[in-house]
């Protein structure tokens, strides 16, 4: 169970998958990907090893150099492809980490307005979600924050959305999540060690934080949207 994220300058499948593969100790049954290339979202998943996703790129490959990616230790539906992460709603796409604890009472809500579900995840209420307020007219960041605050449970998730090739929103509460900082590059991971490679210079996210990352910097807040005050770090990883 692992996140990432990049808004580079390069293209971003085999950087994301080079990440996961930096957090495959912490354990996955399945990985999947995620860009926005020319506005458009697309994603590629793959059940076990992160190698049959690197295969899977191969044949079908995925452009982009705006992206998130997810390793999944099933929580809620069996580890197949259907329920393997990035999760897609309209215009959206998530990853997740952790578990949603109401999610069967956001999924009837959705229901009620015509959004049904068609995984057994928890982590697709959060997708069907934001783009039923997409759909109300918010913007994307607005829109994750009107979801975020609909949450109960433990959560680290990164959102990219349709249209929007320098954007990514980060929300954790109860699992870790890092932004690192590049050159006009921004990065998110559930740790600094998903990103040594890309950067050194970190800022992690505490409990309640809410970031919209763009590839001038990161801003944020608390899930009210009152600015958060958190330190870039320089660290050292071996
Ligand atoms: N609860 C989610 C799922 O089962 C996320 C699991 C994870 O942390 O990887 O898909």
């Amino acid at each position: 169970c692992g996140i990432v994220g990049v808004l580079g300058h390069h293209e971003v499948a085999p950087i994301l998958v080079e990440a996961l593969k930096r957090l495959e100790y912490r354990g996955y049954d399945s990985a999947g990907i995620a860009t926005v290339n020319n506005g458009r979202l697309d994603r590629r998943r793959a059940v076990g090893k992160l190698v049959n996703l690197s295969d899977l790129l191969v044949h079908e490959p995925l452009a982009g150099k705006a992206g998130i990616g997810h390793t999944r230790w099933a929580t809620h539906g069996a580890p197949n492809v259907a329920n393997a992460h990035p999760h897609c709603a309209g215009s959206v796409a998530v990853v997740h980490n952790g578990i949603i604890e109401n999610y069967r009472e956001l999924r009837s809500e959705l229901a009620q307005n015509g959004m049904g579900h068609e995984t057994d995840t928890d982590t697709e209420t959060v997708a069907l979600l934001a783009d039923y307020h997409l759909k109300q007219g918010l913007s994307p960041s607005e829109a994750a924050r009107a979801t975020v605050a609909r949450l109960e449970g433990a959560y680290a998730l990164c959102f990219l959305f349709d249209g929007e090739t320098d954007l990514l929103i980060a929300a954790r509460k109860g699992s870790p999540l890092a932004i690192g900082h590049g050159d006009n590059e921004m990065f998110v991971g559930s740790d600094a060690i998903a990103l040594a490679p890309l950067t050194d210079r970190i800022t992690y996210l505490e409990e309640g934080d809410f970031a919209v990352v763009t590839r001038d910097g990161v801003t944020i807040t608390d899930f009210n949207g009152e600015l958060a005050n958190r330190d870039i770090r320089t660290i050292q990883i071996d």
